[in-house]
């Protein structure tokens, strides 16, 4: 701080968390592009969904997913754990309900990497403090060479993948927010500055009239 700062009366501003939603096609960057939010933003926490998923080699149970039995995931679904739940690609996915209920009491952010059935359903349970955006990638040979790229597949699987991708890619417009993955910093820039305008939105800040007063009270 200079000599020329001024005295400051308004302490950091109070704010309600917010809901960052985040769907892709796979092989449009998200999971890179969550995980550089993630790693930056002190302000963000991610949402870890529960799957029937195998889990993958380069996973951790408790940090990606938290990896549990059909029975477990629907004896949870029974129960309402879930905030949302769906079926993608033949496994079950669904976001706990009480760490996301926890942060934003704290007044933390939370990223869910879910799929349009997730968006969709959060949107009819907490429309209000809900962020959805949507990656894409810059065009169709681009996906297909990422798609292909991933692992020595058969045509008829990278085929598969495309279709799959192609079917999440048409619920493009229920989204708030569209980033065009041409650079992964680029694309990382623009999201953070979503971020940054939601956070900044009057009505979200809900220190912002107590704030106000002590600049305009005599
Ligand atoms: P993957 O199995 O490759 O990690 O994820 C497959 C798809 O499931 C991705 O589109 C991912 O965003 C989505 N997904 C992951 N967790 C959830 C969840 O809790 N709910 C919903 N609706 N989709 C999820």
């Amino acid at each position: 701080m200079s000599n020329d700062t001024p005295f400051v009366t308004v302490d950091k501003i109070r704010r309600r968390g917010l809901l960052f939603v985040v769907s892709s096609p796979s092989g449009a960057g998200k999971t890179t592009l969550c995980n550089r939010l993630l790693k930056t933003d002190p302000d963000l926490t991610l949402s870890v969904s529960a799957t029937t998923r195998p889990m993958r080699p380069s996973e951790k149970d408790g940090q990606d997913y938290h990896f549990v039995s059909e029975q477990t995931f629907f004896d949870m679904q029974q129960q309402g754990q879930f905030l949302e739940s769906a079926k993608v690609f033949g496994n079950y996915y669904g976001t706990p309900r009480a760490p996301v209920e926890e942060a934003l009491a704290k007044g933390q952010d939370i990223l869910f990497d879910i799929d349009w059935q997730g968006a969709q359903q959060l949107g009819e349970t907490v429309p209000t403090d809900l962020v959805k955006v949507f990656i894409l990638p810059p065009s169709r040979d681009e996906l297909e060479r990422r798609l292909k790229s991933r692992a020595q597949d058969t045509d008829d699987v990278v085929a598969m993948r495309m279709a799959k991708a192609e079917s999440e890619i048409s619920h493009w417009a229920e989204y708030d927010y569209a980033v065009v993955n041409y650079d992964i910093d680029e694309a990382e820039q623009l999201m953070r500055c979503i971020l940054v305008a939601e956070r900044l939105k009057r009505t979200r800040q809900t220190g912002l009239s107590d704030a106000v007063n002590k600049i305009i009270a005599p």
